[in-house]
Order: C-alpha cells, then structure tokens, then sequence
C-alpha cells in the first residue's frame, strides 16, 4: 500500500534524521529505562496496587508495555532482517506461534497457509475483540544502512528481486505479540476473550487467489469463538507516536487489472510487416491518463488509476507478440468504481482497434473499502487519545491506498487506525514512503502501538469508553 511520492532530496536529511533515531532505538533496545510513554496521559501517580477499575487496568497496561518494549524491537528487528513474501511467512508464523504458546495461548497454526491465530481467555466472563497483525513483506531491494536490513533475495514475477518489510508489516506483528503478552500479565482481571489474528498475504496473492484476511475469514478466524468487534493499525509516514483515524472509510477499495495487448512479431527494422503492441500499449497508457482527470466527476470522491507492469520484448530488433500491463484502479465510490472499468476497457479496446490488433482487459474482483464502523469509532476514541497523550487526529482524511483489514470489517464492526513512524523533525512529506526501499520505522512509536492494542481490547471488553465519557475530567 501507500502510494510513492516525489523523493527528491530527501535522502540527506531522513539518513541524518534516521541516524538518530536509530541511535535511542539501540539505547532502548538495551534496555534504557526509556519507554516512550508521555507522562501526561496517566490518570494517576497512585502505585499500581492503589488504583481500582479501569484506572488499575490501563496503569497495568503501561507498565507492562514499558517491560516488554526491549523484546518488541529485538522481534520487530529480527522480522525486518528475515522478511518473507506473502504466503510464504513459514520462518515469521513459527516465531508467532512459538512465543503465545509460551505465553500460554490456544494456537491454531496454517490458517489461510501460513496464518496463526491465538486466544487468550481472561479470568472474568465478557465478549470476544480480535486484534489483527499481518506478517508479509514485499519484493522491494532494501537501501539505507541499518544494522538489520534485509539481505534476503528471491524470484518475483520471473526476475531476481530483495525482499523487505518495506510496509512495516514487521512492525505490526512485533507490537502485536508485545500487546499480547501485556494481556496475558493481566488475564486474571480481563473480562472476557481476545483473538489475536496473525495474518499472512496482506499484500494479495496474483490472479485473484483467495488469500489473506478472506481466506483466514473463510477459514473460521472471526468464528471460535464469534468475534464482536475487531482493530488494527498500520504504520504511516507522519509524526512517530501520534494517532490518525476517522469514522467511515479510510482506506480505498480496489481492483487489480491486467491487460494483454495482442501484437504480430517482426523485424525491428519491418515495422510494417507486423503489429507492434509496445506501441499500443504506450497509447493506452496514455489514453487512461484522462479517464481520472477529464472524464470521471472528481468533487464526488477521489479515484487513482496507475499502471504499475509493463512487460514485452526479448531483443532490441524484434518486435515482440505481446504486451502485457498491469495496474491498480482505487475508489471510495462504488458508481464511480463501475464507471472507471467501464471506461478502462473501451479505451484501452478502442485504442487497440484503431492499431488492427486487440487488447484483452481482466479487471480484478473488487477489493472492499476499509471502513470504521462509526459508532465503533466513537466508543474507542477516548482510548486512542489516552495511549498518544492527545496527539491524535480523530478525523483524518481517507487514503487512496487499500488494506484487506476491510473483509474483517464485513462481517464485525472494525476500527482500523495509522500510527505515525517518522523521526521527530523529519518531514512526513519528504520522507520515503511505505513501499519505498527506504521506507523507515522509527521505533519509539512501538510502544504506542502495544498499548494502543491492548488498551482497546481492555476498554471494548470492560466497557470502559462509558466510564471514561462519564468519568470526572
Ligand atoms: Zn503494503
Ligand atoms: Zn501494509
């Protein structure tokens, strides 16, 4: 996810920025008392023992986050230096199963392949909230110099490639066994059940294969036992530790497509003696430059159409066969949504006929828009303030980048929210973005994650949102 922005000049300033960064992060990972938690947010300097209900709940929460911190960077760092592409998480779900095992969770391992999903059953009766993590990285060559990068090579697609936590995914599933194991300290007083759904193939899976949130949906993660509401996070380029989220959607819907442009091989120097599909797909993508800006009514909601893949050709003097694109259409709108493809496929089919020749176009099954179930949204916004000491923008605007989150979010009310990863004083606009090789997790913002996690299983489970509204500030 995340769409590339413009990456001039920023390696300077985000190498210096990330430099110290990286610098607290080793002294945290040492073991520094240093928690990243705001002093501020605590309702009371009260001693643990002395606090009661909700209060006692999230102090134990802060406290045990700031324990497990060292282990959550030390995995957060191992996942980045041992990446694994999507489906293929074998190494990253061992890890996961093996430590809530030894916290002492129910295990269920290959769900959806390589998926691994925990239970934890708290000492007291109450509902059933699920906490989702995915596990995958993504052919992306790391750049940058961190002591743990990634050296891990492969075949993608048929070419050489790196692979890399290059969406941070790393990060998510490294704060999501820390949140884990803050639940499992206080088990005795959590008042109902907390799935915890490790999920491989965020990224999605070729040819429109099954993979990810649906298929761990379709194999019964939301099910034993029914879950009633669910929350994840993702990691962004803005300030590390603040909190964005909004009611509605957040997140856009998508479809893949791939487009086969037939051609008539010959010789590169008798054009006329075939049919050059370079050409026609050259066209095409430049006919699809005016769908979005010209043809589509934008003041309804954003759309992005992008051609990510053009293969064709061996040889500098053969005119090749075919041609073939693929791409991304992203849309909030679902009339919208039909019209672009509508208009995809007469372009591109169009611009074809007029070269003698043909193009076939597949436009992918639709992916759903992650949408936070507002009166979800607002029951937990209260716990998001409290873990991020107020730095938190409960009205985000939407992204145009999608998240398989959003089949969660058919079927129980979900609450998808960023969590800021950008170095103090770094530019979140300059900086390289989710995808990019340089993408950069500042790892102070963990511990937000851990308890934001673990504080809206406690809050949803103990009802304590009502508390909180009704509470004495
Ligand atoms: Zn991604
Ligand atoms: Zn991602």
């Amino acid at each position: 996810m995340f769409s590339p922005r413009c990456l001039a000049g920023f390696a300077v300033v985000v190498r210096l920025l990330c430099g110290v960064a990286l610098a607290r992060q080793v002294g945290m990972a040492a073991g520094a008392e240093a928690t990243g938690i705001p002093a501020s947010h605590d309702e009371s300097s009260a001693p643990l023992h002395a606090l009661r209900g909700i209060e006692r709940l999230h102090r134990a929460i802060d406290e045990a986050a700031a324990r497990v911190m060292p282990k959550v960077i030390a995995n957060r760092r191992d996942f980045h230096q041992h990446p694994e592409l999507s489906n293929q998480e074998v190494r990253t779900a061992k890890i996961v199963a093996d430590e809530l095992r030894r916290l002492g969770l129910d295990v269920r391992t290959g769900v959806a392949h390589t998926g691994v999903v925990g239970l934890l059953r708290g000492g007291k009766p109450g509902g059933v909230v699920a906490l989702r993590a995915d596990l995958d990285a993504l052919p992306v060559t790391e750049e940058g110099d961190l002591p743990f990068k990634s050296t891990t090579r492969t075949h993608h697609n048929g070419q050489e490639v790196g692979v890399m936590h290059a969406c941070g995914h790393d990060a998510h599933t490294a704060m999501l066994l820390g949140a884990a194991e803050v639940l499992v300290a206080m088990k005795a007083e959590l008042p109902g059940t907390v799935v915890f759904l490790f999920q491989p193939a965020e990224e999605g899976m070729p040819d429109d294969e099954i993979a990810g949130a649906e298929l761990m949906i379709k194999e019964g993660a939301l099910d034993h036992p029914k879950v009633d509401a669910i929350f994840g996070l993702h990691v962004f380029p803005f300030e590390a530790g603040e909190i964005r989220f909004r009611p509605g959607g957040i997140m856009a819907g998508d479809n893949d497509f791939k487009i086969r442009v037939r051609g008539q091989q010959t010789h590169g120097a008798m054009p006329w003696d075939g049919v050059d599909p370079i050409v026609v797909a050259s066209q095409i993508v430049l006919g699809f430059q005016t769908i979005i800006s010209r043809q589509i009514k934008l003041t309804t909601a954003p759309a992005i159409l992008t051609i990510g893949s053009i293969q064709g050709g061996t040889r500098y003097n053969i005119i090749p066969n075919e041609v073939v694109m693929e791409g991304t259409i992203r849309t909030f709108d679902p009339e919208m949504r039909k019209q672009i493809h509508k208009k995809v496929n007469l372009t591109a089919t169009s611009i074809a006929l007029a070269a003698g020749t043909t193009a076939d176009v597949t436009i992918g099954k639709d992916g759903p828009i992650t949408f936070n179930d507002p009166s979800l949204t607002s029951r937990m916004t209260e716990s998001l303030r409290r873990v991020s000491a107020g730095r938190c923008d409960a009205n985000t605007p939407p992204v145009t980048t999608s998240e398989d989150f959003a089949f969660y979010q058919q079927h129980v009310p979900g609450l998808f929210f960023f969590l800021g990863v950008t170095p103090k004083g770094a530019d979140p606009s300059t900086v390289a973005p989710n995808h990019s090789p340089k993408f950069f997790v500042d790892e102070s913002a963990l511990v937000t994650g851990v308890r934001a996690m673990a504080s809206l299983a406690v809050d949803y489970l103990a009802g304590a949102d009502d508390k909180l509204h009704s509470g004495s500030k």
